[in-house]
Order: C-alpha cells, then sequence, then structure tokens
C-alpha cells in the first residue's frame, strides 16, 4: 500500500511534528558524524520552505537513570542542525510542560524547533519506567496534541514501537490528522520494500557478514522470493560444514549446521556459495595470505572469498535488474580481506538497468568506507531496520504512518 508523503501535505501555517533521526555520536559536548543530521535536512527544508513550523523530536542514546540526561542532551545537535541549515534553531531541553507548548505555540512560519531527546521520558523522577521506549499512548498523545500533523523521516527507528514514532502517528490518526513518510523515510519504502516485495527480475540477493544466526529470517525470506541468492562471509563456512567440507579454524556456528543444511535443501539450486576463499593463519591484516579451494586447511581461517568466487558472482549478478545486498565477502575492515566486498560492490556499481539496494550496519559501513556506495541505487540508513525489513517483517514505524 503506497504511503502519505510529505509532500501530500498542505504544510502552510501548520505546526508539523517531525520524528527524525538524530541518533548521532556525541564526545564532549561535540557532534562527531553528522551524517544522520545532513540526511534529515531535506524533509525539514522542504517543510520550512512551504511556510511549516517545524517541531523535530529524537531520541539520543540510552538513558537508564537521571545521571545518564545531561551527556544526552541533544542540545549540541540543535547548534549542528543550525549551522548545517545556516537558519536559527530553536532548543527546548524539556520533553514535557508549559515551557515547551508556549514555544511551540510561539513559533512563526519557517521556524525550526528541537525538542529534547525524547528519552528523557524513559526515566522520570529518577524511576526507569520506558515511557517513550514502551510507548505509553499518554505520552504519544500528549506530543501528537503540541502539532497538526506528523511527518515521521525516522527509518533507523521505524523497526521499534516508541511514543515518538508509533505513539504521535496513533494518536494523530485518531484525531483525522495526516501522518506522512518523510523523504528519507519514503526513499527506504521505495527501495527496500519494492526490492523485496515487487522486484524486476533476476532478483538476486548477496548475503554475507558474520554470522548464520543473525541472517536466517532474512534468508527465510529472500529464500521465497529472490532467483538466486549468492552467501558470502561468515557465515559460508558453516554452510560449507553442512555440505561436509573442512573450515580449518574459520568462523562457523556448530548449532546451525543443521539449519544451514535446512536452507541448502530448501534453496536447490538457487543458492550459491564461494568456491575459494583468501586464508590466513591469524586474524590479522598482516597475516600470511593464500587462496585455497573449497577445504580450508587445519590452522588456517577463511577470511574473504577468493578471485574465483568473484568471478562467479559476477556471472551470477551480470543479468540482474533488482539486487539486495547485506552483510559484507570478508572481513572488510583488514585491507587484505576487504577485495571481495570491494569488487562485488563495484561490479553492482556498474551494472545496468539494474535497482542495486544495500541494507545493514556493517554492509552500508563497508560501501562507504570502499567508496562505492555512490553507484549504488540505494544504501539504507537504516541498520537493524533495514534488516528486519528486509526480513519481510511489518515495520511499525512504517505501519503506523496514513496509507493513501
Ligand atoms: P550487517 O551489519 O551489514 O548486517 P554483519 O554484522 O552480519 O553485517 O557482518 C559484518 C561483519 O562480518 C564484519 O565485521 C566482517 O568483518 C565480518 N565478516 C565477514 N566475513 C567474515 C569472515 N570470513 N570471517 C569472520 N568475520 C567475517
Ligand atoms: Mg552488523
Amino acid at each position: 500500500m503506497a504511503k502519505t508523503t510529505v509532500s501530500d501535505l498542505d504544510l502552510n501555517g501548520k505546526k508539523v511534528l517531525m520524528r527524525v533521526d538524530f541518533n548521532v555520536p556525541i564526545k564532549d559536548g561535540v557532534v562527531g558524524d553528522t551524517s544522520r543530521i545532513v540526511g534529515a535536512i531535506p524533509t525539514i527544508k522542504y517543510v520550512i520552505e512551504h511556510g511549516g513550523k517545524a517541531v523535530l523530536f529524537s531520541h539520543l542514546g540510552r538513558i537508564k537513570s537521571e545521571d545518564d540526561k545531561e551527556g544526552l542532551s541533544l542540545r549540541p545537535v540543535a547548534e549542528k542542525l543550525s549551522e548545517l541549515i545556516n537558519k536559527p534553531v530553536t532548543f527546548v531541553p524539556e520533553t514535557e510542560g508549559k515551557k515547551l507548548e508556549d514555544s511551540v505555540n510561539d513559533m512563526n512560519n519557517g521556524d525550526i524547533l528541537l525538542v529534547q531527546n525524547t528519552r528523557y521520558e524513559d526515566v522520570v523522577d529518577g524511576e526507569n519506567i520506558k515511557r517513550e521506549s514502551k510507548n505509553d499512548p499518554k505520552l504519544g498523545k500528549y506530543w501528537a496534541s503540541l502539532g497538526d500533523c506528523f511527518v515521521n523521516d525516522a527509518f533507523g527507528t521505524a523497526h521499534r514501537e516508541h511514543a515518538s514514532n508509533v505513539g504521535i502517528a496513533r494518536a494523530m490518526e485518531a484525531n483525522n490528522k495526516p501522518v506522512a513518510a518523510g523523504f528519507l523515510m519514503e526513499k527506504e519504502i521505495k527501495f527496500i520494500g519494492g526490492a523485496v516485495n515487487d522486484p524486476k527480475r533476476p532478483f538476486v540477493a548477496i548475503l554475507g557478514g558474520a554470522k548464520v544466526s543473525d541472517k536466517i529470517g532474512v534468508i527465510d525470506n529472500l529464500l521465497g522470493k529472490a532467483d538466486k541468492i549468492i552467501i558470502g562471509g561468515g557465515m559460508t563456512y558453516t554452510f560449507y560444514a553442512a555440505k561436509g567440507y573442512s573450515i580449518g579454524n574459520s568462523l562457523v556456528e556448530k548449532d546451525k549446521i543443521d539449519t544451514a543444511k535446512e536452507i541448502l535443501q530448501k534453496g536447490g539450486d538457487k543458492i550459491v556459495l564461494p568456491i575459494d576463499s583468501v586464508v590466513a593463519p591469524e586474524f590479522k591484516n598482516d597475516a600470511p595470505t593464500e587462496v585455497v579451494g573449497e577445504d580450508i586447511p587445519d590452522g588456517q581461517m577463511a577470511l574473504d572469498i577468493g578471485p574465483k568466487s568473484i568471478k562467479l558472482f559476477e556471472d551470477v549478478l551480470r543479468d540482474a535488474k533488482t539486487v539486495v545486498w547485506n552483510g559484507p565477502m570478508g572481513v572488510f575492515e583488514m585491507s587484505n580481506f576487504a577485495e571481495g566486498t570491494l569488487s562485488v560492490g563495484r561490479f553492482l556499481g556498474d551494472l545496468k538497468d539494474a535497482t542495486t539496494v544495500v541494507g545493514g550496519g556493517d554492509s552500508t559501513a563497508a560501501v562507504n568506507q570502499l567508496g562505492v556506495a555512490d553507484k549504488l541505487s540505494h544504501v539504507s540508513t537504516g541498520g537493524g531496520a533495514s534488516l528486519e525489513y528486509m526480513e519481510g517483517k511489518t515495520l511499525p514505524g512504517i505501519a503506523s504512518i496514513t496509507d493513501k
């Protein structure tokens, strides 16, 4: 079902409540990586340029006691946002009460206001009651009462049901006020939702990363949808064990060997495994490496896919019209084991007429770090959320956006 987006809303003169993802790293009051703030700017700009009053909500970190609050104030983020968007941003250091209400009511069209960290509501009077994180409906209702409509642009928390995303949305809808996706959210729905649920074929999934156990849901869902599933990365060797190959000291989940067998049986020739690996005696970048076939020698661990596997994967990917990729092909953090991930990333970037989508926290980090992100159709901003979306789960943050 198509979702309402911010461009469907009448924003002029409206108090537009916005859930953004400003969960950025902050050290000693200084914001580190600003990419999440930058990512929210197009939607914020659109709202203010259309005469809306942008009232921003975000969580930051985890608050378990009163002592956590000071270090997790959003004040530095308000300052950084102001600098990046080149406009004043009013920061309200509270999440509730007259000061917040007056500040919202005093806004002019085009103003921006940032509310204190929504997780301040998790600890009230010293008690860890998780009003925000457990979606206390009263809190969502209260926040919703501050505005005229709600725009959710925080894909990174879409897999969670919190007061500041789902709570506000439900309360808004109960009052017949619109709930819309921001541009970031819209893009995630279009690319991940589109690829997984309505792919152009051939549809190839590439699944790698560390553990089979983390990826069972994704494999299960995509097994029913993709035309081919390429498996790489550390989880390869649990599949190798299932096939009876020797795996040396490679990563293996012994309790998932039976699961791997079932997946292999269910998938049949849909599943493509690496045929060679780069191995080393130690988990170190400067360890001596060699390329071996499907049996990993004793005393060696497989840390990347080998050149024949890269070639094999390229042959499978060449005609793909949709590619979903989660999980690096090797230990990309070390330059000597990054080639598999880099080659697959480059090849995807050069595919013509294909929609190429990357999701997952480390996978996103990998394509960014290796410089191949720009040529892909979509690199998700949500780690856990993108995985759950690829698993075919309904994400509460998306479900609570008004259908068109
Ligand atoms: P994502 O966060 O994108 O879902 P994962 O967390 O599943 O991805 O996997 C990423 C991790 O997998 C990386 O830290 C990478 O080093 C590790 N990895 C990939 N291949 C191997 C391997 N052959 N042996 C050990 N670890 C690996
Ligand atoms: Mg990860």
